[in-house]
């Protein structure tokens, strides 16, 4: 029996000794793992964040809320992650999360655009109190389209519009096809064969009616008055610049909008000082280099005359439809010279691959451009020696998760590419594009979303908040007050926060 014991041992090992060394090697490779999983940790964009005792304690209840949501939707059956965000709007609008996302601070929106601010819902009931606002009621033609809204003179009103006003009054189901038509949702979407041929469309019908002088001012100001009651100080506008026109003077030059705006801003900072507004002048992709050799220019003038207000340069519209960034080559090696004519500088701020083709290679360019932000940047991770040379450039991409679901280019938004860039060390900001496009209102949905779909902690909130401003076009004097700002509502919300969750 001994011997045979002995054989055993011999064999095999003692039972007891085998038992220790596995002890032994489960911590030597538990002890891997923790270190692999602190290197991971360590190439993230926040990794430079250390939190408070009361920002740690705020984690805590943030990570039980939703996990209370996550779990409750299970119960209910709720496909969560298989929604489209009008259908999982309600949802979030009566979320615990969502109350406490929207006392966040939540710093700058770095990306959003002219004519996709303002509640479409708020349009149609402004728009209808002036009596000379009228609605295309007929099916498209060469020149308008169904929905479109605009002004005219008496007598001078084109065949195929009605007053909008007597219009929604006498067809009680007009008010919603209307808004239908101004907004774009993605549960609609699925019978549309492209979605930017339709979302284009939603910026044709109010695109006459946006420049409407009166119209404008009450636009801009309804817009900003939203963002601040949603915590946002600072705005960054993707401005197409329109002449702004009323019927008493006729056309009034370009630069009437940028005062116009700067009055407005400083109408609203008599009540909120830390309100800045910039913008980034934006023309068209679908243009060729000489029309946008002559939008350079115009842009540098602006730039020259506003340096407060105008900061950069951009190109929008569809990027599979419009010509590539790399053809404007031409364009892009005159930004020197005219920096020389002007005695400025116009940095970039480019849309590039919002696009899940490896063969759109717009963000080729930007490593090689002075652009000091992307817009998207979603095929990014297809590109990773782009990819590190924009981490290593501290550029930063602008991101827009529910812009890019409706837009088709992410169902399941825990599969959003700014992911991968956030655990790479791209820094990122959280963008909302076109809200009232979207059919809602401020920054604080897109937070709610990728803190739920992207399991993010204070600790990414807080820097994704923190780089809408570092990243903006702010001066440096501006910044320093921006973040001076912030860093106080920050802390009070933190604090507020772990006394109304206690
Ligand atoms: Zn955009």
């Amino acid at each position: 029996m001994m011997r045979k014991y002995f054989m055993y041992v011999a064999l095999l090992g003692s039972p007891l000794l085998a038992a220790q060394n596995k002890v032994g090697e489960t911590s030597a490779y538990q002890q891997n793992w923790m270190s692999l999983e602190k290197e991971n940790e360590a190439l993230a964009f926040d990794a430079d964040i250390q939190l408070s005792d009361a920002e740690l304690r705020l984690d805590k209840k943030l990570f039980q809320i939703r996990k209370q949501f996550l779990d409750e939707a299970e119960k209910q059956k709720t496909p969560v992650y298989n929604l489209s965000f009008n259908e999982i709007k309600p949802l979030i609008e009566s979320s615990k999360l969502f109350k406490i996302i929207r006392t966040m601070p939540k710093g700058g929106l770095l990306h959003t655009h002219s004519g996709g601010v303002t509640d479409m819902k708020w349009v149609v009931a402004t728009a209808r109190k002036y009596k000379e606002c009228y609605v295309f009621d007929q099916k498209d033609n060469k020149d308008f389209i169904f929905g479109q809204l605009a002004f005219f003179e008496k007598g001078k009103v084109p065949k195929g519009f009605a007053n909008l006003d007597k219009k929604l009054a006498s067809d009680a189901h007009f008010e919603k096809e209307l808004l239908e038509s101004l907004t774009l949702k993605r549960d609609n979407l699925c019978s549309y064969n492209d979605y930017w041929i339709e979302f284009e469309k939603r910026f044709k019908r109010i695109s006459l009616l946006l420049p409407y002088r009166p119209f404008f001012k009450e636009y801009y100001l309804k817009g900003f008055q939203d963002l601040i009651k949603d915590k946002v100080q600072h705005v960054e506008i993707r401005y197409v610049f329109d002449e702004l026109y009323d019927f008493q003077h006729g056309k009034y030059p370009v630069k009437t909008s940028i005062t116009d705006l700067q009055d407005i801003v400083k109408e609203i900072r008599k009540s909120d000082p830390q309100f800045s507004l910039k913008l980034i002048y934006s023309s068209f992709k679908f243009l060729d280099p000489d029309a946008i050799e002559k939008q350079l220019e115009m842009a540098f003038q602006l730039k020259k005359e506003f340096p407060d207000m105008i900061s950069g340069f951009d190109l929008v519209a569809d990027e599979a439809a419009g010509n590539s960034v790399n053809s404007f080559q031409k364009n892009w090696a005159t930004l020197n010279e005219l920096k020389k004519k002007y005695g400025v500088e116009l940095p970039l701020f480019l849309h590039a691959g919002e696009s899940n083709s490896i063969f759109n290679k717009n963000i080729l360019d930007i490593a090689l451009l002075n652009n000091e932000r992307i817009g998207h940047g979603l095929n990014l991770i297809y590109f990773p020696k782009t990819m590190e040379l924009v981490r290593k450039q501290g550029r930063l991409v602008e991101v827009s998760p529910i812009s890019n679901q409706i837009l088709g280019y992410v169902s399941d938004l825990r599969n959003h590419p700014a992911r991968v860039l956030l655990s790479n060390g791209i820094q990122c900001s959280i963008n909302s594009d076109d809200p009232s496009v979207y059919g809602y209102e401020g920054l604080s949905y897109d937070f709610w979303v990728a803190f739920v779909y992207w399991e993010l902690n204070v600790k990414s909130l807080k820097k994704l908040v923190f780089n809408s401003i570092d990243y903006s076009s702010m001066n440096e004097s501006e910044k320093k007050q921006a973040v001076d700002y912030l860093n106080k509502e920050w802390n009070s919300f933190v604090e507020k926060s772990n006394l109304a969750l206690n």
